[in-house]
């Protein structure tokens, strides 16, 4: 399958072709057709799969045949996204796919000065990538209108579940047009995902790319078990072993990644952390010395780190095990990404085993 194939323009086509895209990804062979008919879909897919171009790359089509101007504080596709870090890659890639177009995006997060954002929706925008409580906010303040949106993509429709944006989202639902395209797309599909998708996406196509609880095959899992006053002697091991790497270490608590941080940052090891209590600033910069490679390892916390892509991650340790299987395929997804190899440890508490053993027997 080519991108020409899926009818693709050719501005599009040049600039995959500049960015280095061969063939379009299963999610993007699936999506790009239906989304160019209009149609709402349901997308089961993970960051990681090409998902954000399978949406990106029709919108911009669409737009750029309608030729329509943007009027004053409109917006025509809206994009939310759970968290702020995701929200700035969506609108890095939207910007990098529309190079070859005159359309207009933007994104608004929380945690920033909201005067600068007013300005920039002013005239409006085409694309607005958005999380749920800046977004409500700059509407309450009347920055933005909702009422001409032609699409809204939910991203990460679980994870908008789990941080507690359902309310927000079927609020903002609320005031877009009833004729408009809707696509969701998620990771995994709680009920909850599927009540909002039957109550507000129309006759939708439905398709899916990788079963959620299915890790890459080319990362090589492992687990060491350990006491837990031994965690953070036993991470300085595994950095060191690995020296000058990318190096993701998940953290169940924000105390735990600020100790982890401390106890690496003592050893020389250039780490920083990324959680919920660091402002957007500090998530931002600790991101962008990671992407360098200037501070290779980072310290997460599950919610911080949704979505981040940074390639050439070689490592990524578990320091606790998360609650769920998704979130440990979604942790580990960070490395191996785009065909590359990687490695996941997960540290496991000696008495969780004897537990274990004891209630087999
Ligand atoms: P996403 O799932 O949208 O986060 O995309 C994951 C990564 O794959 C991003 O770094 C994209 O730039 C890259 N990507 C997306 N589609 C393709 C493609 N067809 N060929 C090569 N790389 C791609």
């Amino acid at each position: 399958m080519t991108f020409e194939k899926l009818g693709l323009i050719r501005p599009l086509l040049n600039t995959l072709a500049a960015q280095g895209y061969e063939t379009p990804t299963p999610i993007q062979v699936q999506t790009i057709p239906t989304i160019l008919e209009g149609r709402d879909v349901i997308g089961l897919a993970q960051t990681g799969t090409g998902k954000t171009a399978a949406f990106a790359l029709p919108l911009l089509q669409r737009l750029d045949e309608a030729k329509l101007r943007t009027q004053y504080r409109d917006v025509r596709v809206l994009i939310l996204s759970p968290t702020r870090e995701l929200a700035a890659q969506i609108d890095k890639a939207v910007k990098v796919y529309a190079k070859k177009l005159s359309l207009w995006s933007t994104c608004v997060v929380g945690g920033v000065p909201v005067r600068k954002q007013i300005n920039a929706l002013k005239s409006g925008v085409d694309i607005l990538v958005a999380t749920p409580g800046r977004l409500e906010d700059l509407v309450s303040q009347k920055a933005i209108r909702l009422n001409k949106i032609e699409t809204i993509v939910l991203d990460e429709a679980d994870q908008m579940l789990d941080i507690g944006f359902m309310p927000a989202i079927k609020r903002i639902l609320k005031l877009l047009p009833k004729q408009r395209q809707t696509l969701l797309f998620s990771a995994t599909m709680p009920k909850e995902i599927r009540a909002l998708s039957n109550d507000y996406l129309k006759n939708p196509i439905e398709v899916s790319v990788v079963p959620t609880t299915a890790t890459a095959d080319r990362i090589d899992q492992s687990v060491v078990h350990m006491k837990h006053a031994d965690k953070t002697s036993a991470i300085a091991k595994l950095v060191k072993a690995h020296p000058g790497k990318r190096i993701i270490v998940f953290t169940r608590t924000k105390r735990g990644a600020d100790k982890v941080t401390r106890k690496l940052n003592a050893e020389g090891l250039g780490a920083d952390a990324i959680h919920g209590n660091k402002s957007q600033g500090q998530r931002q910069r600790a991101l962008e010395a990671f992407r360098k490679g200037t501070s290779p390892v980072l310290i997460a916390t599950d919610i911080a780190a949704r979505g981040i892509d940074v390639p050439g991650v070689e490592l990524v340790v578990n320091y606790e095990l998360p609650h769920v299987p998704e979130s440990y395929v979604h942790r580990i997804g960070r490395t191996a990404r785009a065909g590359a190899s990687g490695l996941a440890v997960s540290f496991v508490p000696k008495t969780s085993l004897r537990t274990c053993a004891a209630s087999k027997s």
